[in-house]
């Protein structure tokens, strides 16, 4: 999953006239424009609109994955056993608890013909894979600090709910919920309804009293617990996550996922990242400093911000957001979607300090801070 970003669609789209083209006039030539392209984008435009890592992988990873070459002729079985073991250990669950996938997004899936609850907004591309989003989802409105409104959300669960799913942080919003209340939370959702826990993001919390739920899986076989290695290990492009999930719902995920879906690349990668103690520290402090340096700006004009929990800030403008992404995108800076329900709030992705002063610069022209204080 993950592409959500402008840039992907476009290069989809792009990738797909290039084969018309050729269809059209009966040659069949190769296609470079796609990845031209996205090299081209990615030298000029400065890309803060898909929650991404700006630093990309560890020293470490990289050379795992140009060592990976050697076996890339060989299924990569050996090392997925080694990851979920890894993975395991790290997590404090057996082996059979750990499902990977082609990116987080595969990890959700529902009973027929059951509904879903989610909060609104929330980041909902995860409820589209593996046969979930079978009907409209019940949404629930975050509560007045954009947080997940968990008790509406459990009062929403009834015998017909499949699935509720929660994002923490939330995407857009940046909020985070603390483990005591998510672990309320679950203790009222029936059991009969899967609750999926997506923990893209909680890399990036700095807040003591929020953590992973992981542990609390004995207690409550009805969740699935997501993660990335598209976030805070800056592996977007190779595609990876997982599930932990109790045995049986492990074992119904792993039917839903195709054999050997994750490659020998990225699984070395992810083990060569795991393997180094300081990374998601490191990687926290960097990118949260830039981010307090953002907000501190922010703060300084006057704007409106949801306080942020993750790597990416929700501002709010006053007005319609639709434009003011296409006048960031004339200068070549990429930013976030409208929100349908937030449709006056720009999310701007945590990049560079250098990027981010170049999003500040041209901000302050879009849409200068003596009318940003009212959103
Ligand atoms: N969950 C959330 C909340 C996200 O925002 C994203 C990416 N934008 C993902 C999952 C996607 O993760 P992956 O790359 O592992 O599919």
């Amino acid at each position: 999953m993950g592409g959500e970003g402008t840039t992907r669609r476009e290069l989809a789209v792009l990738a797909g006239a290039a084969t018309l083209a050729a269809l059209a006039d009966g040659v069949v030539r190769p296609r470079p424009a796609a990845a031209r392209l996205w090299r081209g984008m990615a030298r000029e435009m400065i890309q803060l609109n898909a929650n991404e890592n700006p630093y990309g992988p560890s020293a470490a990873a990289r050379a795992a994955m140009t060592a990976a070459q050697e076996v890339a002729s060989r299924y990569p079985g050996d090392l997925e056993e080694e990851l979920r073991a890894v993975l395991a250990a790290r997590h404090g669950v057996g082996e059979d608890q750990i499902v990977l996938g082609c990116g987080s997004g595969e990890m959700a899936f529902l009973g027929d013909g059951r509904s879903v609850v989610v909060a609104e907004p929330t980041f909902e591309a995860v409820l589209m894979y593996a046969g979930v989003a079978r009907g409209e989802p019940v949404r629930v409105p975050l509560d007045g600090e954009h947080r997940h409104d968990l008790a509406a959300m459990a009062r929403a669960c009834d015998a017909r709910t499949g699935l509720v799913y929660v994002c923490n942080p939330n995407n857009p919003t940046g909020t985070v919920a603390t483990t005591a209340a998510l672990a309320a939370f679950l203790a009222k959702v029936p059991p009969a309804t899967v609750v999926l826990l997506d923990e893209a993001y909680l890399d990036f919390v700095e807040d003591e009293a929020c953590g992973t739920l992981i542990a609390r899986l004995a207690a409550h076989p009805n969740l699935i617990v997501v993660r990335t290695f598209s976030k805070v290990y800056g592996l977007a492009g190779m595609r990876l996550g997982y599930a932990v999930a109790a045995p049986d719902k492990s074992a119904a995920l792993r039917r839903h996922a195709t054999t050997n879906n994750a490659n020998a690349a990225v699984l070395a990668a992810a083990l060569a990242s795991l393997a180094e103690p300081d990374l998601v520290a490191s990687v926290r402090t960097r990118m949260n400093d830039t981010r307090r340096a953002l907000c501190a700006e922010l703060a300084r004009d006057g704007r409106r911000f949801i306080e942020p929990h993750a790597n990416f800030v929700m501002i709010g403008l006053g007005s319609d957001v639709a434009p003011v992404i296409a006048a960031f995108r004339e200068r070549k800076i990429l930013v976030g979607r409208k929100f349908p329900s937030m449709p006056t709030w720009l999310r701007v992705s945590v990049g560079t300090p250098e990027e981010m002063a170049a999003f500040l610069r041209a901000l302050r022209e879009i849409v200068p801070a003596a009318g940003a204080a009212a959103a």
